[in-house]
This record gives structure tokens, C-alpha cells and sequence, in this order.
């Protein structure tokens, strides 16, 4: 009995141990999540360690993909596609429908909408996307093309 109760002791410490959020091991930027299945997809030579792993958006580094445990990390010269967050202006914006960022900021310079937002977000919703294996970030696009003309306007008025 006595020994049970010690190995109860000993898994609950385990259990209740705080891990910290998992970090870039380059950058120590916070990670987004992202599939294997993504990493696989965006990844040239062989495939990656199967493992749990984030993405690291941070535009100076150059780590894109790694591993919860640290133990794999995948380099901006081995990914086919960087994130829009690490491309910048001239960077790939949609993944499926192949637009770009600049593209976009021409026609909002235009004084118009941008229709290509708008289709994307028609083609989104009628589930036409394939964001899980295009987008580097395995998400849909329409958050980070918001996030960069957000600052785009931002550096641009400054
Ligand atoms: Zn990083």
C-alpha cells in the first residue's frame, strides 16, 4: 500500500511540473503550432523527424519549423515556402490562389477594396482552400495577410 501511494506521489510530480511555452531555440520567439503533416508538405529532402511542431514567425530568423522538444529544426533554405510573417512585403500571401502581398496593397493604394481578399474569403468559405498543405503555417491566410497589411500601414505612415 505504502509503496503505491509513493508511486502515486512520484507520477503526480511529474504531471504537475510546469513546462514552459515552447520557444524558438534560435530566436526564443513563442511558436505557433503546426502539423507534421505541414511541415512534411513544406519541407524539401527528407522528411522531418515525426514530432509535435511550431512555427517561428519571427521575420529575422532563420529557423521556420521546430520541434516541441527542440530536437528538430527546419532552416529558412529547406522550407519550399516561407510564412508571409518571415517573406515580407514581396512574399507569397495565399498559398491556394496564389496572390501576393504587394498585389493586395495595390489595389487597397488604388482606393478600392481588395477584391482579392474578397475571394479568398468566398473560396474559403465554400471550403475550396487546401491551406492544411499549401500555407506554411497550415492555417488559413486570411489572419496573416490581415496581420501584414496592418503593418504595412503602419510602417508606411510612419
Ligand atoms: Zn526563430
Amino acid at each position: 500500500m505504502e509503496q503505491a501511494n509513493e508511486l502515486a506521489a512520484a507520477c503526480c510530480v511529474e504531471k504537475t511540473q510546469v513546462r514552459s511555452p515552447p520557444v524558438c531555440p534560435n530566436s526564443a520567439t513563442r511558436g505557433r503550432s503546426v502539423s507534421w503533416e505541414t511541415v512534411a508538405a513544406l519541407t524539401s529532402g527528407p522528411l522531418p523527424l515525426k514530432t509535435a511542431y511550431l512555427v517561428c514567425e519571427d521575420p529575422d530568423c532563420d529557423v521556420v519549423y521546430f520541434s516541441v522538444d527542440g530536437r528538430s529544426v527546419v532552416n529558412r533554405s529547406n522550407v519550399r515556402h516561407l510564412p508571409l510573417a518571415k517573406a515580407g512585403l514581396q512574399g507569397q500571401a495565399c498559398f491556394c490562389f496564389d496572390h501576393r502581398l504587394t498585389d493586395i496593397l495595390d489595389e487597397i493604394d488604388r482606393g478600392r477594396q481588395s477584391r482579392i481578399v474578397e475571394s479568398i474569403r468566398t473560396a474559403t468559405r465554400e471550403k475550396k482552400c487546401a491551406c492544411s498543405v499549401r500555407n506554411p503555417t497550415g492555417r488559413c491566410c486570411l489572419g496573416d495577410i490581415k496581420k501584414a497589411l496592418a503593418h504595412a500601414n503602419s510602417t508606411k505612415g510612419a
